[in-house]
């Protein structure tokens, strides 16, 4: 077997792949619907029944939820490594439905803007991504074998919250782990340049409450001798950054490391219109740390963000009150290695030590999650990056994610396993909005770059 028989089987089975994915998105598995649970089901029937007919080893799980698909092949040579494939294949709900062009279930392809497109719901998110690894490994197995043992796991709940998704991973622990795990749920920087997903940041989220009289005053009555919450809590907030637009909670950027050169260089390459990305919402200066490019600061660079403040009278004309609290909401985005629990405790600590003898402070976590981050000198990340500059002869870039994945930071902390982040959508695929599509080229090129990917993984 040569990678070069199978890129020639991905390319004559095109229209084959292409129909087998429009079978699938002919599904209406709209998971967040319960009128569509038996879609779902139907869904992840067709699935296993694929890969069964390529020669995995395919079942569909019961879960309290929708069923998992979970799959398993070996590779011909014993000593490949293993990998571990996530996807999912419900998708959002269509509504409103006048604003599809087409019934969104009645996947076609359309020319438009000099591409053709597959228009259908769960297009891109993420039926057609999964399609293309799919029909990669069918490829493979129809020519000689995998490259690498590999195990797939799909999902019928990614649109709506993956309820079920711990505890399986919980329960089928030993079953599902392996080297490390692919995942297709991203996109490409433009389109004709690949991307590997390296990060995507965490988060914190904190409430803090700040005390001082017993019950509201008036502001006549106690204006000046009594503290006002309010005048703390804003004084403690505006604290929180420098004026260079640094957090200034000690210990804060314990963990961030500065990008490696060749990726900063990458960066400082890639056509980024910071005018145009901060143009297009009103706005024309960068807000985060001074000498940072914009890309850094959303990508590569902790954040802290007030948002919400409450306290006092707020209702229509004036009241002349001493509120007898005030609170607000923050968030930390989290990069590298930042440990979430010291920043909380950072933050606890910063604010107690700013408070009057008058005042005090209580506070409601939210939530608190680390970021994701794949070492740049991780081998699986070096193998990808060049089979994926082979197949579109245009350097892949390392990028950072805007939204988070919840299931990579599951896979890592439950299993121990890092993820490589591979996808082929692009920014205006218009997922989870009408008129759904994903480019032919980006199902086409992307088996292609799976079919690269796995060899380079197996070498
Ligand atoms: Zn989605």
């Amino acid at each position: 077997m040569t990678i070069d028989s199978v890129l020639t089987s991905i390319d004559s089975n095109l229209d084959a792949s292409l129909a087998r994915l429009f079978d699938l998105l002919k599904i209406r598995s709209i998971s967040t619907d319960p009128a569509f649970k038996d879609e779902c089901a139907r869904a992840a029937s067709w699935l296993a029944d694929q890969l069964n007919g390529m020669g995995f080893d395919a079942s569909v799980r019961a879960t309290t939820g929708n069923p998992m698909v979970v799959a398993h092949a070996k590779s011909t040579n014993a000593s490949a490594p293993h990998v571990l494939f996530y996807g999912h294949y419900d998708v959002q709900p269509v509504d409103p439905l006048a604003l599809w062009e087409d019934d969104p279930f009645a996947p076609k392809i359309v020319e438009a803007e000099g591409t053709k497109r597959i228009v259908a719901r769960g297009a891109a998110d993420d039926k057609g991504q999964v399609m293309a690894f799919v029909e990669a490994c069918r490829a493979f197995m129809a020519n000689g074998g995998l490259p690498c043992h590999v195990s797939i796991l799909f999902e019928g709940e990614e649109e709506c919250g993956s309820l079920s998704l711990p505890a399986f991973l919980a329960a089928n622990r030993q079953e599902l782990l392996a080297d490390c795990v692919l995942v297709c749920d991203t996109n490409m920087w433009d389109k004709n340049t690949p991307a590997i997903t390296t990060m995507l940041r965490g988060l914190v989220l904190q409430e803090v409450v700040i005390e001082a009289a017993s019950r509201d005053l008036h502001s006549g009555l106690f204006g000046g001798a009594a503290m006002n919450p309010i005048r703390v809590l804003t004084r403690i907030l505006a604290d929180l950054h420098d004026a260079n637009g640094a957090v200034t909670l000690p210990g804060f950027y314990d963990g961030v490391d500065e990008l490696p050169a060749e990726v900063a260089a990458q960066w400082r390459a890639l056509d980024f219109d910071e005018a145009a990305y901060l143009g297009a919402v009103g706005l024309g200066e960068a807000a985060g740390e001074k000498g940072r490019s914009v890309l850094e600061q959303v990508w590569s660079r902790p954040t802290c963000d007030v948002n919400g403040i409450i306290g006092g009278y707020t209702g229509e004309g004036t009241k002349t009150v001493l509120p007898s609290r005030a609170s607000a909401k923050v968030s930390f985005r989290l990069v590298g290695h930042q440990d979430p629990l010291r920043i909380v405790e950072s933050f606890h600590a910063f604010v107690q030590a700013r408070l009057p003898s008058d005042c005090t402070a209580s506070f409601h976590a939210h939530g608190a999650s680390p970021a994701i981050a794949l070492p740049f000198t991780s081998p699986m990340l070096q193998k990808a990056r060049v089979a994926l500059t082979a197949e579109w002869d245009r350097e892949a870039v390392l990028i950072g994610g805007g939204g988070s994945i919840p299931v990579i930071g599951q896979f890592k902390r439950d299993l121990g396993m890092d993820s490589l982040m591979i996808g082929f959508g692009l920014d205006d695929d218009r997922i989870h909005s009408p008129n759904e599509k994903y480019e032919v080229k980006s199902f086409h090129k992307g088996a292609r770059s799976w079919a690269r990917v796995l060899v380079a993984l197996a070498e």
